[in-house]
Formats: structure tokens, sequence, C-alpha cells
């Protein structure tokens, strides 16, 4: 099952993929977490990427692609993979095409308005990838998941927030067309609580 959870910054991508990678066993590739581990390393990459990533506008296509080529490339992604923010623009939907097509696109869809309050509340561990909102876990730390230390991202304060919702409107979001024309998108709800996203999903999954 070669899967994609499109939607956007805010929309509880990284939150169901958990719990989809759980069930469904498939390996859960996020491009903003290898980014962001990329950029902890103090790797080449993440030296390129770093100041692109504060401002919320996307990192280059062929970093990214090339990325994404290579970790797809791993025995775990023999059997399937579960992508989590990429594509993220019509180029990289493309260049996914030319080397490992997905057979379901899961569209994550939530009220715009509601995402702020979602993304300037979101406590992320950087060891598990683990997301988490303070609605929930309240000021805590650690991460609930590993025990690892939580932190606030740098790009999610509200003026970068803003800038990523312009972002997912003019690159991302002609997506859903590329996909539905292909006769691949599902649609979700994603103004529901995490555990109803999640059986609409599987639902769908089986
Ligand atoms: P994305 O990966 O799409 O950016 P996340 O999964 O990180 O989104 O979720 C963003 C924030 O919203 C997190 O703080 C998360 O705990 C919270 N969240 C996720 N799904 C829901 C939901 N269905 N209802 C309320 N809050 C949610
Ligand atoms: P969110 O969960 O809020 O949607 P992500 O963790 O997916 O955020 O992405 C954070 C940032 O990482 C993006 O704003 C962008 O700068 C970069 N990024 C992640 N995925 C991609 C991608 N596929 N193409 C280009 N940039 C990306
Ligand atoms: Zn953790």
């Amino acid at each position: 099952m070669k899967l994609i959870l499109l939607g956007a910054p805010g929309s509880g991508k990284g939150t169901q993929a958990a719990y989809i990678s759980d069930k469904y066993d498939l390996p859960h590739i996020s491009t903003g977490d290898l980014f962001r581990e990329n950029i902890k390393n103090e790797t080449p990459l993440g030296k390129k990427i770093k100041s692109v990533m504060s401002t919320g506008q996307l990192c280059p296509d062929d970093l990214t692609v090339e990325l994404v080529k290579d970790r797809l490339e791993e025995a775990d992604c023999k059997s399937g993979y579960l992508l989590d923010g990429f594509p993220r623009d019509i180029p990289q939907a493309v260049a996914l095409d030319e080397f490992a097509s997905p057979d379901v696109v899961i569209e994550i869809k939530v009220d715009l308005a509601k995402v702020e309050h979602r993304i300037t509340g979101r406590r992320s561990c950087l060891s598990c990838g683990g997301s988490f909102h303070v609605d929930f876990i309240g000021n805590v730390s650690k991460c609930p998941k590993c025990g690892d230390e939580l932190v606030i991202r740098k790009d999610d304060n509200p003026i970068t927030v803003k800038e990523r919702l312009e972002v997912y409107e003019n690159q991302t979001a002609p997506l859903i067309d590329y996909y539905k024309k292909q006769g691949k998108l599902v649609v979700i709800n994603g103004d529901q609580s995490i555990e109803n996203v999640f059986s609409d999903i599987v639902k769908v999954l089986g």
C-alpha cells in the first residue's frame, strides 16, 4: 500500500500518520521530520534548508525529491509507504509519479480558520516525531510517548503560520485536483476528534 496524506499545516497529518503506520505496519515518512533531523544534526542538507524552513516557504524541490527518493529505496519501503508532507507542489508529485506513484491519497480537510490554534498550541517531539496539543496534554515538557523533550517548533508561530497557509493554498492545494483526476483522492473530514478522523480513514483503507 502506497499512501499519501495531504492537508494544510495543522490538519492532523502527523497525528493520523502515527496511528496509520501502527495499524497497517507502514513506514511513516515525514519530509518535515527528515528536514528537522538534518537541521538538528547540522548536516550539509540541514544547513541549506534551515533558513527557508523557518520562514514557512518550501524547501527546494530538487533537494526534497532526492531526500524522498533515497528514503523510499530503503528496505522497509519495499511493500509500501506512508508519505506525510510530500508531495507539496505539482513538480514534486510529477517526480514521485516517475519512481513510486501512490495508490491512495487521503486529503484531511479542515476549516483553515481553525488551524492557527492547533499549530500555536502544538508540542513536538524531535525524537519520536510525536505531535501533541496543550489542550490535551497540558503544559508538560516531556513527550507522553517516549519521554524525551517536547519542543515548540521554530515555525509554529502566528506569523509563519500565515505564510505557511498561503504556501498551502497556492502551491499544495492544486494537488487535490491532480490526484482527483488520477482517481486516487479520498476526502476525510478533519474537523472531528482525532479518534473519529482515524476511524473514517480505517473505513476507507479497510
Ligand atoms: P500536521 O502534521 O498536519 O501539521 P499535526 O498532526 O501535527 O498536523 O496536528 C497539529 C496540531 O493539532 C497538534 O497539536 C495536534 O495535537 C492537534 N490535532 C491533530 N488532530 C486533531 C483533531 N482531530 N482535533 C484537534 N486537534 C488535533
Ligand atoms: P506541517 O506539519 O505544519 O505541515 P511540516 O513538518 O510538514 O509542517 O513541514 C515544515 C516545513 O518543512 C515546511 O514549511 C517546509 O519549509 C518544509 N517542508 C516539509 N515538507 C516539504 C516538502 N515536501 N517540500 C518542500 N518543503 C517541505
Ligand atoms: Zn517522543
